[in-house]
């Protein structure tokens, strides 16, 4: 009997063991097939990119799940789309939504970029994760949704296709979770990152009941304004959506990004990590949007922004007539500035702003102390993420203390007071505004023979709070 007791527990840990290394064995073989030169880097409508896209069709088949493809672009585009439909589910009606794109960017300067972290690694853990699933149908109580995205590289554009015209489900609000998994191959030295956390109402519980020795570095938003993936698309229409990534370690759009050198142990241990998280998320009774959500995904900028700017730049007393001129100084200014966004193309922006002012004029160095109130309508386009446009509009400044080589100029012995013209360009990256202005003040300096006014031209910074 003990005999017995011990050759069956042999076998179930054999059996437990085989399981393991079989998940990591198809890890393995779906990123190196993903891979391969044969692919030719997966471009969008390319030979290759079909290739890709019939080997995960034939791995779904092998494992008896039905796919569908949706096309866009003129069929330029290709998503694979699944369902593994819960087999007694209490929330019948709800979808989770698991996605990794398996484009990739083609070739580099005539060498070609397999993409094996970016991202055939995704790609590998959602075939398996439907193999998955698809045997635990009795643990999961809401439908799961696969979407292998095409069309990531430039542009997001297959999943904001399948965020337009979702499939499988009646309606995207239906989705109450979009797992979103891009470059997960290179756990070998970092953490798995998961990130915009914040939309999603119950993560803690969820997060805390799914247990793992990963080591994770959770947080509430992605913060970049430069890198995106497709949990972009879903979050920006409210669905509440994660993103998981081992980061950017791996030799990022590059030649060198290859099968050999992903981490296929910590791809298990990712994928044993998402299968247990999706199996937690599809239990919890209120899954859905908190609420909160990144700036990046929302429609339009607030209306109202309030900024600290720092100015660095050179300026003028210009001289209009005769051939006498004032030469080059420097200025600086600091202060605050309000930007009220009346729509995404134009906005006013008022400045109250600290102006430091060395200029030099043919009597000697000028030095000034003044307020500046610069008042510019923004025109262009700002974006939550990124912005480009051009500004004019009125200054006002105040001299509050000059000096003549060094010496304090009188009341009277300069002229106070100046309204100048100001027109220059601005560019957004997120909260970060960077301008270059232009300032031409109208009034006279100085009432002597010679009319002297003021020019200045600034390279700015901003950041909104
Ligand atoms: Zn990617």
């Amino acid at each position: 009997m003990k005999r017995f007791f011990v050759i069956t527990l042999a076998i179930l840990s054999l059996n437990l063991c085989f399981a393991q290394s079989q998940q990591r064995e198809n890890l393995k073989k779906d990123v190196y097939f993903l891979s391969s030169d044969s692919l030719e880097g997966r471009w969008r409508g390319t030979h290759g990119n079909a290739l890709a896209r019939e080997y995960i069709c034939s791995q779904l088949s092998e494992a008896n799940i039905e796919y569908s493809i949706q096309n866009f672009n003129d069929t330029l585009g290709k998503n694979i789309i699944t369902q593994i439909k819960a087999e007694n589910p209490l929330y019948k009606d709800e979808y989770i939504l698991i996605g990794a794109h398996y484009d990739h960017i083609g070739f580099r300067k005539g060498e070609i970029c397999n993409g094996a972290d970016d991202n055939a690694s995704g790609s590998a853990v959602l075939i398996q994760l439907a193999r998955l699933l698809n045997v635990n149908k009795d643990k999961i109580n809401r439908n799961i949704v696969l979407v292998w995205f095409d069309f990531e590289e430039g542009g997001l554009v297959g999943s904001r296709e399948f965020a337009q015209n979702p499939m499988f489900v009646s309606s995207l609000s239906d989705i109450k979770l979009m797992i979103n998994l891009d470059m997960v191959g290179w756990y070998k030295n970092g953490a798995l990152e998961i990130a915009n956390v914040a939309m999603v109402k119950g993560w803690k519980e969820i997060f805390e009941s799914t247990k793992t020795d990963l080591k994770t570095k959770v947080s509430k938003y992605e913060k970049s304004v430069f890198t995106d993936s497709d949990y972009s698309s879903f979050a920006k229409k409210d669905i509440p959506a994660i993103t998981l990534t081992t980061g950017t370690d791996s030799p990022y759009h590059k030649p060198e990004d290859d099968a050999d050198l992903i981490d296929y142990e910590g791809m298990d241990r990712i994928c044993d990590f998402v299968f247990n998280l999706t199996v937690n998320a599809s239990n919890y009774k209120d899954l859905g949007f908190s609420g909160k959500k990144a700036d990046k995904h929302k429609d339009e900028r607030s209306k109202f922004e309030f900024g600290l700017s720092f100015a660095l730049g050179s300026c003028n007393q210009y001289y209009h007539s005769g051939n006498i001129t004032g030469k080059n100084g420097r200025t600086l200014n600091s202060g605050f500035m309000f930007l009220y966004n009346i729509n995404p193309w134009q906005g006013l922006e008022l400045g109250v702003l600290a102006n430091m002012e060395q200029s030099k004029q043919v009597e000697g160095k000028f030095q000034a102390m003044k307020l500046s109130v610069p008042l510019t309508w923004n025109l262009g386009y700002f974006g939550t993420d990124v912005g480009i446009g051009f500004n004019l509009g009125l200054a006002y400044d105040y001299i509050f203390k000059a000096q003549l080589n060094e010496v304090d100029l009188k009341q009277g012995e300069f002229n106070p007071y100046d309204i100048g013209f100001v027109c220059g360009f601005k560019f957004i990256f997120g909260k970060v505004g960077l301008n270059m202005s232009n300032k031409f003040g109208f009034l006279d300096r100085y009432n002597k023979d010679v009319k002297i006014t003021y020019r200045e031209t600034l390279f700015g910074l901003t950041y909104y709070f």
